[in-house]
């Protein structure tokens, strides 16, 4: 299933056919990028389609894969699940990413 499509589904409410989104924990424990071991907590599910730029997602391959300080919503809104979800995550990845949207401010 396409992009497009999984967006016309969740619009339209015509997900059946989609399989609930879950979030298994990745077998990863050790970031990348900055050699720490991943962490695991809980993050906000942020609802809503973003559309990051090139740039944003070059940037977040590269410098901070492991940040995720935000779990997009989406195909879960409609699974009861809580505001909450466990996430493993870099300690410096989240700071490497705040970093970089300091940069873009200063641009
Ligand atoms: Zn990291």
């Amino acid at each position: 299933m396409g992009f497009w499509d999984t967006v016309r589904a969740l619009i339209f409410g015509e997900n059946e056919g989609i399989s609930p989104c879950t979030f298994p924990l990745p077998p990863e424990t050790v970031c990348p990028v900055h050699g720490v071991d991943l962490r695991v907590g809980k993050v906000w599910i942020e609802y809503g389609l973003y559309c990051f730029s090139d740039d944003f997602v070059e940037a977040q391959s590269a410098r901070f894969p492991w940040a995720n300080s935000r779990v997009m919503g989406g195909c879960i809104i409609r699974h009861g699940v809580p505001g909450r979800v466990d996430v493993k995550y870099c300690p410096e990845c989240r700071e490497s990413e705040k970093a970089y949207w300091r940069e873009q401010q200063d641009r």
